[in-house]
């Protein structure tokens, strides 16, 4: 069986139940075999990218332990936003529940329907601070004083 790994999950929805749809997506993920949710980060609402008028994201991040190698994630994933009658016909266009592998361990993975580490990180100020999030040890803010 393949390595334990800890891969970052970035969750983001701008059409109908958006909240809805993160909350459906967490538990799937959850419920993902072999594989665990060990944190998320906060909801952050955020303006949509791209050329295409739409309404604002609800974006989340969360790690998953899981032990599926990254493209069967991405199968997974795939069929979870299917669930929520994500449909592809407008690219960078709204979408009910969209989910990307941002991180996979310290993993590199350059394959036409994959990259890993997700090519769009470092221009996504929300995945930012959302890692920055999930990787500060608990209880941060209070340790400050
Ligand atoms: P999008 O329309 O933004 O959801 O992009 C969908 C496609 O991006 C998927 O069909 C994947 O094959 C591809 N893709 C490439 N790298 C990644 C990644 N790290 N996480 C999720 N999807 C990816």
């Amino acid at each position: 069986m393949a390595k334990q790994e800890r891969v970052y999950v970035a969750l983001g929805s701008n059409m109908g139940d958006r909240a809805a749809h993160l909350a459906y997506a967490r538990d799937r993920l959850a419920s993902l075999p072999d594989s665990r949710v060990l944190r998320h980060s906060r909801i952050e609402e955020t303006a949509p990218l791209g050329p295409v008028p739409q309404g604002p994201y609800l974006n989340q991040m969360v790690i998953l332990e899981t032990r599926l190698e990254p493209q069967v994630l991405l199968d997974h994933l795939h069929a979870i936003e299917a669930e929520r009658g994500r449909e592809r016909r407008v690219r960078w266009g709204p979408r009910t529940l969209d989910l990307d592998i941002v991180r996979y361990g310290d993993r590199v993975v350059r394959q036409p329907e994959l990259t890993i580490p997700h090519p769009a990180l470092p221009d996504r100020d929300f995945w930012l601070r959302e890692l920055a999030e999930l990787d500060a040890p608990p209880h941060a803010e209070t340790a400050r004083g």
